[in-house]
């Protein structure tokens, strides 16, 4: 598939996988996946198996994510994960603001706006999720509610850090329920944002900026939502926990 960016396809495996099972699932992706170049792949595991997983994909073309990190870079912050951290088990990218976040820990825009910053100092690459609830979408706040959390969640990073910062795109109605967005759907959103970026910054800045879709994405419906011009890959949640699917995704969008 040709693509004006390439495409990043990132596993997100929540809270799931043992040690033991985290390592069986990157031996396999590896030995399915070794011979891709065309797509960037990123794993996120729990905290707990980043330090052993990040042995296993050292050798690989797999990078390491991790699902959140603290805004603080240290100090008492009880069962907090300080950016730092993360760097020492050669982590990359770091997933923050997700929906389930949002929801359950109420994380609000100007935190994840701290956290991004807090990773950009790191070098680590955020990858920042938006989406509307169902409610929201049936209520035509979709672009309303995009805006508030571009606007709120990118606040303050500059052009440069813009670059190296990932956008995902989770319609919440869409995550763990089967529902996928309509390929149209995903894409008029995904221009939508696309816009907001050239607004907040400039037309390069948009231009280079990948935005994934998230939200029930599996090997089936992988190849027509990637094929869309302004979707540049993919978030996936319960496809990500087996070998087959994530292989299959990332192997159907290429
Ligand atoms: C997610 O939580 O980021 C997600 C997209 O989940 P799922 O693929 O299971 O809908």
């Amino acid at each position: 598939m040709d693509k004006e960016r390439k495409l990043i396809i990132a596993g997100n495996w929540k809270m799931n996988k043992t040690v033991a099972e985290a390592l069986d699932l990157i031996q396999g992706l590896k030995r399915e996946l070794a011979a891709v170049k065309e797509v960037d792949m990123v794993v996120c595991p729990p905290f707990t198996a980043l330090s052993e997983v990040s042995k296993l994909v050292l050798d690989s073309n797999l990078r390491l994510g991790a699902q959140n990190m603290s805004e603080n870079t240290g100090g008492a912050y009880t069962g907090e994960v300080a950016p730092m951290m993360l760097k020492e088990f050669s982590v990359r990218y770091v997933i923050l603001g997700h929906s389930e976040r949002r929801q359950f820990q109420k994380e609000t825009d100007a935190l994840i706006a701290k956290k991004a910053l807090a990773a950009h100092a790191v070098e680590l690459k955020p990858i920042v999720c938006v989406g509307e609830t169902l409610a929201e979408r049936e209520g035509g706040l979709t672009e309303q509610v995009l805006a508030t959390q571009i606007h709120g969640s990118l606040a303050g990073l500059s052009k440069e850090q813009m670059n190296e910062t990932v956008i995902a795109y989770e319609p919440v109605w869409a995550i763990g329920t089967g529902k996928t967005a309509t390929t149209e759907q995903a894409q008029s959103t995904h221009a939508y944002i696309r816009s907001l970026i050239q607004k907040m910054f400039d037309d390069a800045v948009a231009r280079r900026v990948r935005i994934q879709y998230g939200g029930s994405v599996k090997p089936s419906n992988a190849r027509e939502l990637m094929s869309q011009p302004d979707v540049d890959g993919a978030l996936v949640g319960g496809a990500a926990l087996e070998v087959r699917s994530f292989a299959d995704i990332v192997k159907n969008s290429i």
